[in-house]
C-alpha cells in the first residue's frame, strides 16, 4: 500500500475513464487473487488493488481523492482512539473490501457465514479555519465492538459449535411442491442467524451475539482543504462484524460553518475591506487580517473602483502544497457624517469637479444615497471630464 498512488496501483492514467479503471481492476484482481497467485506478497498486492478500486470506482470518493491527494486522503481514514476502556478488543487489522471481493468472484449477496459489520455515518461541523488549515477533531461514536468477555465468539468458553439446525451452512432449504413443480427456497437459518455456528455456552455479557455497544472517543484527522459535504472514511470504525469478519467503516460527513468575515471560492478566500472615497481616489496602503489572524499589508492603487478584488497570494486555502489567494474586495464607503472641515473640503471638491453646489442641484444626491455609490462615482467622473 504505502504512498503509491491509487492510479499507479491500477496502472491507469489520472484521467482514466470508469471503464478503464474497471478493466484494469478486473485484470489485476484476477492475476493477484490469493487463491490463484502463489507469488510472495500477492495478498498484499491484492489488498492494495481492492483499496485503489474501492476509491477510484466511486465517483465522489475519486473526486475527493483527486482533491486531497493520496497522502491526505489516506491519512484522513486513519483515525485513532483516545480514552475508552483501553481500546481492548479492537481489531486494528482491517482487510475490508469484502463486498467488492464477493460481487467480483461470484459470491453474490452473502447469505451465510460471518457477516461484515455495518457502516456508520456521522456528521460533524467544523469552522472555516479548520477546513482551511486542517484539524484534529475528537468525536464520540456509539458503535458495537467485539465483546471483550468472549472475544467476539459469543461463547463464554470462546468456543463455538456447528449449528445443528443447518449443519453449519447457515441456510435452511425448504422444498415445496407447487403446481409449477418442486420449489427450493433458501433462507438464513433462524437458529444461528445465518452464521452456521452457535456458541458452546452463551456469553452472559453479550447474550451470545459476540458484540457489545461501546461509546468511544475517536480522533478524526481533518485534512487541510476539505470542503463541505465531503466524507472522511475511517476504516474499521463502524459496527463490529461477526466473529472472523471485518468491521464496518465510519463515515464522517463534514459541514463547514460559514464565517462572518471570509467566504471560500475554491482555493481562494474572499474578504471585504472598506476604504474612504479619498483613499480610493488617491490610493493607500492598508492592513488586512488573514484567516489565521496575521496582518498583511495591501497596496490599494489610486483610482480603484468599487468592488475591485485585490489579490494577496498564499493566504488562501492550502491544499496539496498549493496555496490559494486571499481576495480582498474593496468597498468604497461614503461617509455618513462629515466634520466641518470634511464638509468644506468635499464642497471644494465638488466645485472642482465642475458640479454646482448641492443646494442648487439637490435632486440627484437625494435620490438614493449609499447603495448607488458606484453610479454616483461614475457621474462625478463624467462631470469632471466634461
Ligand atoms: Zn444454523
Ligand atoms: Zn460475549
Amino acid at each position: 500500500m504505502g504512498s503509491e498512488s491509487y492510479y499507479d496501483v491500477l496502472g491507469v492514467p489520472r484521467n482514466a475513464t470508469e471503464t478503464d479503471i474497471k478493466k484494469a481492476y478486473r485484470n489485476l484482481a484476477k492475476k493477484y487473487h490469493p487463491d490463484v497467485c502463489k507469488e510472495a506478497g500477492a495478498e498484499e498486492k491484492f489488498k492494495s488493488i481492492n483499496e485503489a478500486y474501492a476509491v477510484l470506482s466511486d465517483e465522489s470518493k475519486r473526486r475527493q481523492y483527486d482533491q486531497l491527494g493520496h497522502e491526505n486522503f489516506t491519512n484522513a481514514s486513519k483515525g485513532s482512539y483516545g480514552g475508552g476502556p483501553g481500546g481492548a478488543g479492537f481489531n486494528a487489522d482491517f482487510s475490508g473490501f469484502g463486498d467488492i471481493f464477493d460481487s467480483f468472484f461470484g459470491g453474490g449477496g452473502r447469505r451465510s457465514g460471518p457477516r461484515q459489520g455495518d457502516d456508520l455515518l456521522m456528521r460533524i461541523q467544523i469552522s472555516l479555519e479548520d477546513a482551511v488549515f486542517g484539524a484534529q477533531k475528537e468525536i464520540e461514536v456509539m458503535h458495537t465492538e467485539q465483546c471483550p468477555d468472549c472475544d467476539g465468539t459469543g461463547s463464554s468458553t470462546k468456543k463455538t459449535t456447528t449449528c445443528p439446525k443447518c449443519g453449519g451452512t447457515g441456510q435452511i432449504k425448504q422444498v415445496r411442491n407447487s403446481i409449477f413443480g418442486q420449489m427450493v427456497t433458501a433462507a438464513p437459518c433462524p437458529n444461528c442467524g445465518g452464521r452456521g455456528k452457535i456458541p458452546e455456552s452463551v456469553c452472559r455479557k453479550c447474550n451470545g451475539t459476540g458484540r457489545t455497544k461501546v461509546r468511544r472517543k475517536v480522533t478524526v484527522h481533518v485534512p487541510p482543504g476539505i470542503e463541505s459535504g465531503m466524507r472522511l472514511r475511517m476504516e474499521g470504525y463502524g459496527e463490529a462484524g461477526d466473529y472472523g469478519a471485518s468491521n464496518g467503516d465510519l463515515y464522517i460527513e463534514v459541514r463547514v460553518m460559514p464565517n462572518s468575515r471570509f467566504d471560500r471560492e475554491d482555493d481562494n478566500l474572499v474578504t471585504q475591506y472598506e476604504i474612504t472615497p479619498a483613499q480610493a481616489a488617491l490610493g493607500c496602503e492598508v492592513l488586512i487580517e488573514t484567516l489565521d489572524k496575521k496582518k498583511v499589508s495591501l497596496k490599494v492603487p489610486a483610482g480603484i473602483s468599487y468592488g475591485t478584488r485585490l489579490r494577496i497570494p498564499g493566504e488562501g486555502v492550502r491544499r496539496r502544497g498549493n496555496f490559494g489567494s486571499l481576495l480582498v474586495r474593496i468597498v468604497i464607503a461614503t461617509p455618513k457624517k462629515l466634520s466641518a472641515t470634511e464638509r468644506e473640503l468635499y464642497e471644494q471638491l465638488l466645485a472642482a469637479e465642475g458640479n454646482a453646489s448641492k443646494t442648487k442641484d439637490a435632486k440627484e444626491p437625494k435620490s438614493s444615497p449609499g447603495s448607488d455609490a458606484p453610479k454616483d462615482e461614475k457621474k462625478k467622473k463624467r462631470g469632471f471630464f466634461k
